[in-house]
């Protein structure tokens, strides 16, 4: 008798240690839900079990996240840009105010005619972008708000360099990198690889860079003149460039910022977002999607030009 009560004891003793045990992993798996999704192995099991789990996860989570945006953030600062954090302003849907400035070639000496700006100039103009608060976007942003409203800085701009010139990879790019700026290449596709145009290679590193590749016809052709060509100039370069980027939304520039009304109503009708044309002011609206007023900056424009075109300020006679 007294033998199996102290048998009975023992199996007793077991049994209850073995449940404690269990109970004990049942509670630890249930914490680990809660606790383990951000990857924190150490913290959950060192208070570990019952009443502590409720008070330990708390301190575990931001103890993460700081760390984890700590590390981001030197990393990021020198390849973008030394440029202050960007404010994003709600615009309401219609009008939007952003310069649309126009370029063609960059000289690396002095500007050779009214198509170039040299190098020097373009840095200085740049400069003075990025010291005024400015900040790129590109014509595709732009749409979106002129339609629906959104986000956008508090001074934006966009810059834009029309028919796909090698010297937009080799100068521009790199001054636009410096200064946290993404431009904007109207490309005439049927180019792409000439003599002191970009290739296809380039351009996908321009759109890597954050670049709107646009299209700017197959081969330049007046379309006002020859409106039979529009489509093909139209559809031709925007099929080349939806392969080479696998993009669906572009935006085209009419070669001599041409268009008429039957040319515009074409480009919506191709799929095209909107339309770059030419003209004097920074307002644009749904009125002027399909011929956005865009200014060209000649060889000839010192920095009180530039700043008056940027600004908005009209010219004194
Ligand atoms: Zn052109």
């Amino acid at each position: 008798m007294n033998f199996s009560l102290r048998l009975w004891g023992i199996i007793a003793g077991f049994a209850s240690l073995l449940l404690a045990g269990c109970a004990g992993r049942i509670q630890a798996a249930a914490q680990q839900p809660t606790t383990g999704a951000e990857g924190a192995v150490q913290p959950t099991r060192s208070p570990s079990w019952t009443p502590a789990s409720l008070i330990t996860t708390t301190p575990s989570v931001p103890s993460l996240t700081p760390s984890l945006t700590s590390t981001i953030q030197p990393s990021r600062t020198p390849t973008v840009s030394p440029t202050p954090t960007s404010a994003q302003i709600y615009y309401p849907a219609g009008q939007v105010s952003v310069p649309i400035l126009l370029y063609h070639r960059i000289a690396e000496g002095k500007a050779a005619n009214r198509y170039e700006v040299s190098l020097e100039d373009f840095r200085l103009q740049m400069d003075f972008l990025r010291q005024n608060g400015y900040e790129t976007i590109t014509p595709l942003e732009l749409a979106k708000v002129i339609l629906k409203g959104g986000e956008l800085p508090l001074k934006p701009v966009i810059i834009t360099f029309d028919d796909g010139y090698r010297s937009v990879f080799d100068l521009a790019l790199p001054v636009l990198n410096q200064n946290g700026f993404k431009g904007v290449v109207y490309v005439i596709t049927g180019y792409v690889g000439a003599p002191t145009y970009m290739n296809s290679e380039q351009l996908t590193v321009l759109f890597a860079n954050g670049w709107e590749i646009g299209s700017h016809t197959v081969s330049h052709e007046d379309l006002v003149k020859n409106p039979s060509h529009a489509y093909d100039q139209m559809v031709g370069s925007k099929l080349y460039l939806e392969n080479l980027l696998g993009v669906r939304e572009l935006t085209v520039a009419y070669p001599y910022g041409k268009a008429d009304e039957n040319i515009t109503r074409r480009a919506a009708r191709y799929g095209y977002s909107a339309g770059m044309g030419l003209g004097v002011s920074n307002i644009h609206s749904i009125e002027t999607l399909y011929f956005l007023s865009r200014q060209e900056i000649k060889s000839d424009c010192d920095l009180d030009c530039f700043e008056r075109i940027v600004t908005g300020k009209k010219i004194e006679p």
